[in-house]
């Protein structure tokens, strides 16, 4: 069985894994890096004999709509992440056009898409063409899976995973295999206590309210945002929702399946206000206590406007809830306490604050995990430290550590 990664393998974004055995060609995930400008993996083969996507993320799911104009490759996802992958590709073309980006593809590609897709459910197996995979979840968020692949070694892919269950999404579970493709993002890293973050932060934005602020929570669209509403469902907060997040709630909701506590969920999107027009935000800044948008990384969307409207007010938070890449305006913010706005760099007077929801499985998670999972060869993707975690499994069992474009045979 050979393996190789077209992208992703040292880093955290842009994942593709080309995997031959027996004569068949198999892809997992397909992804971009969304910085500015963004950047692409290797191109694929032009014969594939399947294509498994693990979840809707860009950075695994960013170049599918590419692998349309592939003649016979089906494309595998969960029903939850083919919807969510459509809104996300859709997206990547508008942030294309306002910033000025070459697109990687056609919006005629993003329509091919559809026919492409092979929808399986959670748990649920594929077989076609001598080809035996098995989804199975892998917390993260709604709809994400791992695959085991039966050849002629079960090899496990694990593109993202959490085996801790939040309030979203129920946790992964390990899986017997023989070659696990693990990924790395927090190699060498511990999670602090998610219920001790989450009562921390509902009490960081309880103290901006009583002093007269507002709280601008800047967060991912799929999947954080919903964590961070869930935090703060009956907490009495005037809570409102700007960006992309809502169509991704209305795909949550619409799979119950797919979410830890549904009827939680429907609960806590029900006491949030939308701001359903650009028109609403004034309203907005008059009334809200707690504002949660996108970009998460403070790179676009609405979450700029409020900032704008907002910065100079030393009563008010912003409360930042997920990864700040380098170069992004939110590690600006963390670094130097500036942020760029429309060519202009403000300071903000407004305390800033970032809190850890992260949707990834911690060091001491991945390696009981690699335990778990019986797996005599571990190949370390998806992240930029994952010699911490070689080191953590060394002597325990072959760990692999490929770098891009690399051939590997397990
Ligand atoms: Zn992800």
């Amino acid at each position: 069985m050979e393996l190789q990664f077209l992208g992703g393998a040292s880093e955290v974004g842009s994942l593709g894994l080309v995997v031959r055995d027996q004569g068949r060609t198999l892809l997992f995930d397909y992804g971009m890096t969304p910085t500015d400008p963004p950047s692409y993996p290797r191109p694929a083969p032009t014969h594939v004999d399947a294509v498994f996507l693990s979840h809707a993320h860009l950075d695994h799911s960013g170049m599918m709509p590419l692998l349309s104009r592939l003649a016979h490759a089906e494309i595998v996802a969960t029903p939850v992440t083919i919807a969510l992958t459509d809104l996300l590709a859709k997206d990547t073309l508008k942030i294309a056009r306002l910033e000025g980006y070459l697109p990687p593809y056609a919006p005629g590609d993003i329509h091919s898409l559809h026919s492409k897709f092979t929808a399986i459910d959670r748990k649920g197996t594929f077989r076609r063409k001598g080809i035996e995979v098995e989804l199975t979840p892998a917390g993260h968020i709604p709809g994400a899976t791992m695959y085991r692949f039966r050849g002629e070694k079960d090899l496990l892919f694990s593109g993202d995973v959490q085996t801790l269950g939040t309030q979203l999404v129920g946790p992964a579970q390990p899986v017997q295999c023989d070659v696990l493709v693990l990924e790395s993002t927090y190699a060498g890293r511990e999670h602090p206590d998610r219920k001790e973050t989450e009562r921390r932060f509902r009490d960081r934005v309880a103290e901006t309210i009583e002093r007269g602020g507002k709280a601008i929570v800047p967060a991912f669209a799929v999947g954080r945002a919903q964590e961070v509403l869930l935090s703060l469902a009956h907490s009495g907060f005037e809570v409102y929702l700007d960006g992309m997040a809502r169509n991704v709630n209305h795909i949550f909701a619409a799979s119950p399946e797919y979410l830890a506590d549904p009827k939680k969920f429907h609960r806590a999107m029900e006491s949030v206000h939308l701001v359903e027009s650009a028109g609403m935000r004034r309203h907005v800044i008059r009334d809200a206590d707690v504002i949660v948008t996108t970009g998460g990384m403070l790179d676009g969307g609405p979450v700029l406007h409020y900032i704008g409207e907002l910065h100079r007010d030393a009563n008010s938070s912003i409360f930042l809830t997920g990864y700040q890449v380098e170069g992004s305006n939110g590690r600006q913010l963390m670094d130097d306490g500036t942020l760029t706005i429309d060519e202009v760099t403000v300071r903000p007077a407004c305390d800033v604050e970032k809190f850890d929801f992260s949707a990834h499985a911690g060091h001491s998670d991945l390696v009981k995990l690699v335990q778990q999972s019986g797996a005599k060869t571990v190949v370390l993707m998806h992240g930029d430290q994952r010699e911490k975690l070689a080191a953590a499994l060394e002597g325990t069992v072959q760990v692999l550590v490929p770098q891009n474009g690399e051939r590997l045979v397990v």
